[in-house]
């Protein structure tokens, strides 16, 4: 074991000392050290068989929880911490984003402004500063910030009579589908830990969640690209959701949630996004001489191996097998994989940003 995590083990002892606490006390007593043994984090060895994913993972483990002590554990130390605030954190970060471009959109800049000027002011900060992160949505964050100023209706009405008239539906649709692949990431690892029931719920849940974000990652540059030729956008778009749809009834067989359907499911899911290839080589091909397809293409790109790297991570369970043991609490390998996940998103998100603002306001000829 790693120096480091002894360290840990030897705290979460001294918190937790209940599981050799004398039973010969009152009812209500036992009651409590019972609840309190239960919330005793416990090594690989003594987890229940249908909790035994991860062989390299040796210790910090909490085994059928209650719903209350999982919740709390989102503010403890244990082998989930970072699982479960990485895409936490994630999904907090497309919130905001989602909240900053829909001030740009009227009907809602309209509702938003009537409802409080505070989330206005916020949203417009949030938006200057997502602009500097991410310059391709400048001149959007600007159309917003003069609608703020403006204030209420009057905002509103700005906000309609400067913004282009691109459908914005297809990369809200990325967004929506970023959100609830992070989220149902972060409450599987928050909560799986509870029961055999809510772990099979919960796993099935979180593949759903990767399928929806997979599916909705086309919307943006199939609709924009092929906005022009709508059996091209209907054949790509409907394809990638057939897929999701097989996906997902694939994995609710119960064995397919289990550890050793580990590479089944990378398989499963890497091939649905690669089948992102056949578009996109036809897409490279039709808008040859777009002035952005440069800088699309290089954000797909890192994309790409973002995901590709992440899921490497998730296969090979590096860098725990090296030394296991040593990686419990923070490095193991599905907290990378969860990192690059979150890079992917946040490149794609830059691309539809450009396939919006871009081509969205271009017309057919
Ligand atoms: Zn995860």
């Amino acid at each position: 074991m790693c120096n480091g995590a002894i360290g840990v083990a030897k705290l979460a002892e001294e918190e937790e000392p209940a599981a050799v606490l004398e039973t010969s006390r009152g009812k209500s007593e036992k009651d409590d050290d019972t609840t309190v043994a239960k919330v005793r984090l416990v090594s690989y060895e003594e987890l229940p068989e249908y909790m035994k994913e991860n062989e390299f993972i040796r210790d910090y483990y909490r085994a059928e929880w209650p719903l209350k002590h999982a919740f709390l554990s989102l503010f403890r130390w244990h082998n989930e911490t970072l699982n479960v605030w990485t895409h936490l954190i994630g999904f907090l970060v497309f919130l905001w984003l989602t909240a900053a471009n829909l001030q740009h959109m009227p009907e809602v800049a309209e509702l938003l402004n009537n409802f409080s000027w505070s989330i206005s002011s916020a949203a417009e900060n949030a938006s200057l500063t997502q602009s500097s992160l991410f310059s391709e949505a400048l001149p959007m964050a600007k159309l917003g910030s003069n609608a703020s100023r403006a204030g209420g209706a009057a905002a509103a009405s700005a906000t309609a009579s400067t913004t282009p008239t691109e459908t914005r539906w297809p990369f809200f649709v990325f967004m929506g589908g970023a959100m609830f692949c992070l989220l149902s990431s972060s409450l599987c690892h928050l909560f799986c830990c509870h029961s055999r029931r809510l772990n099979l719920f919960l796993s099935r849940f979180d593949y759903v969640g990767i399928a929806v974000m997979i599916v909705s990652s086309f919307f943006p540059p199939i609709y924009y690209i092929f906005r022009c030729d709508r059996h091209w956008q209907f054949l790509y778009l409907g394809a990638i959701t057939a897929m999701g749809v097989f996906a997902v009834a694939t994995l609710f067989a119960p064995h397919h949630a289990t550890g050793s359907f580990r590479v089944f499911r990378a398989l499963l899911f890497s091939s649905m996004a690669f089948s992102g290839i056949v578009p996109a080589v036809h897409a490279t091909v039709v808008n040859w001489d777009d002035p952005h397809r440069p800088v699309t293409l290089a954000w797909e790109a890192a994309m790409a191996v973002s995901y590709v790297t992440g899921t490497l991570f998730y296969v090979s369970r590096v860098p725990e097998r090296w030394r296991p043991g040593c990686f419990d609490l923070a490095g193991q390998s599905h907290q990378v994989f969860h990192l690059f996940v979150i890079g992917g998103a946040l490149a794609h998100y830059q691309a539809a940003i450009i396939f919006l603002q871009r081509r969205g306001a271009l017309g057919c000829t």
